[in-house]
């Protein structure tokens, strides 16, 4: 088995991380405390070919595959988090169902804009009374003529006052056994009848707001249908399984940017005469903190190479989302520790880490639902 990534995802790998030094890291905290979005980094990012990770060449993409664009979430995660959410959903939930379920007309039309930056786009499952219970969502999407018409309201959606595209869960077919009776839509911002009418304040990841986004009496193109009526629910839950890939790289980048803090700063800070990283205490924090992560990595990139390789990896994807958030959370707690009370303090960073690290044993799946879909694979003897 060879771990030596190829060259070409090497250099990705490198030109990312020189981007991030450079224009993301030291905005980073700034974006957090003002709660403002990321744009110019983000502008930034879509130049260098970010925005189109799963975009095929021909429409102006920059296709790396799950493991490339876990390579470049880890490395924007451990300079800013919520810019690292924000590409991960644009990339791998939204481009991904335009991909992968859009007709060739609506492909054509969407890839080219949302590989460019020139809008992003965003995933709209979630509802009130429909969280980790997903199916149980009851925006309703009516067929008239050509067009359906959704109403609905959906919570919880990553950049949603920024974003130009919605991709929407709603039931096509109420009598429908649960696995049929829902469909995915791809909805511009400016359809009428869609509002983005509150945004939430949150823990952490605050340059990336969640938004509600409601659906009154909205008419969409027919042809805005993704895969076939019926499908959503698959929809849905197969993009989730990319998606949990991405938030496992997220979280390793959150884990590797709070442990980079921790380590230079045992080095630094003396007390009893020393440098802190003298004692054995702080060593072996900084031990089962990097192993904590190199092994979160593995699981992640094991997982994209599965998904690469058009293998089953809905359990590998949980693993590692699971391994690498509960990583995330536990590194970032240590590197908050290590900094003693500078570590409670906003002006060094690790608290931002430790806030931000909180999100992911939550969203794509709580560690709870990923212990579910773990125990329910391996007991029923499936990948
Ligand atoms: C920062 C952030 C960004 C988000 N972005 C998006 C987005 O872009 N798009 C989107 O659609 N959603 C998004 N979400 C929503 C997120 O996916 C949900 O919050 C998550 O799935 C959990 O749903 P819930 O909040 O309703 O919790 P609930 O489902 O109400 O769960 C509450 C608790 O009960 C546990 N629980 C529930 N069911 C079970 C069970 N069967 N067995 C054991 N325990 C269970 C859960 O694990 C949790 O601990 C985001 C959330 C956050 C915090």
């Amino acid at each position: 088995m060879d771990f030596t990534l190829p060259d070409e995802l090497r250099l990705l790998q490198e030109t990312v991380r020189e981007f991030v030094a450079d224009a993301v890291t030291p905005r980073a905290a700034d974006r957090d405390r003002e709660a403002a979005f990321p744009a110019d980094e983000l502008r930034a990012a879509a130049t260098l070919g970010l925005c189109g990770l799963m975009v095929p060449e021909e429409f102006g993409g920059n296709p790396v595959g799950s493991l490339g664009a876990a390579l470049v979430y880890e490395e924007v995660a451990a300079g800013s988090p919520a810019l690292s959410v924000t590409l991960s959903v644009h990339n791998t939930l939204v481009c991904g169902a335009v991909a992968t379920y859009g007709q060739p007309e609506l492909q054509a039309e969407l890839l080219p804009r949302l590989a460019s930056g020139e809008i992003l786009g965003a995933y709209a499952l979630t509802e009130p009374s429909a969280g980790s219970d997903a199916a149980a969502l009851t925006t309703r999407a009516r067929r008239d003529g050509d067009h359906y018409v959704l109403d609905g309201r959906k919570i919880f959606v990553t950049h949603g006052d920024h974003a130009g595209l919605y991709i929407i869960f709603a039931v096509t077919d109420p009598e429908a056994r649960t696995s049929r009776r829902i469909s995915a839509f791809a909805v511009d911002r400016d359809t009428p009848g869609l509002a983005v009418p509150r945004r939430e304040h949150k823990l952490g990841l605050r340059a990336s707001e969640i938004a509600e986004v409601t659906l009154t009496e909205c008419r969409v193109p027919a042809t805005r249908l993704l895969g076939n009526e019926g499908d959503g629910f698959g929809i849905a839950m197969a993009l989730l399984d990319g998606g949990r890939i991405g938030i496992g790289a997220q979280a390793v980048g959150i884990a590797r940017g709070a442990f980079d803090l921790a380590r230079r700063y045992a080095r630094e800070r003396q007390q009893f005469g020393r440098p802190i990283a003298d004692f054995q205490a702080i060593q072996w924090k900084l031990a089962d903190m990097a192993t904590r992560i190199d092994a979160a990595r593995l699981l992640v990139w094991r997982a994209a190479t599965l998904r690469d390789q058009g293998q089953p990896h809905t359990l590998a994807a949980s693993q590692a989302k699971l391994f690498a958030s509960e990583t995330a959370t536990f590194v970032t707690d240590q590197a908050v520790q290590i900094h003693g009370g500078y570590g409670y303090l906003e002006e060094y960073a690790v608290e931002r880490y430790f806030r931000d690290a909180r999100a992911t044993v939550i969203y794509e799946g709580t560690s709870e639902i990923q212990r579910l879909v773990i125990a329910r694979r391996l007991l029923s003897d499936s990948q």
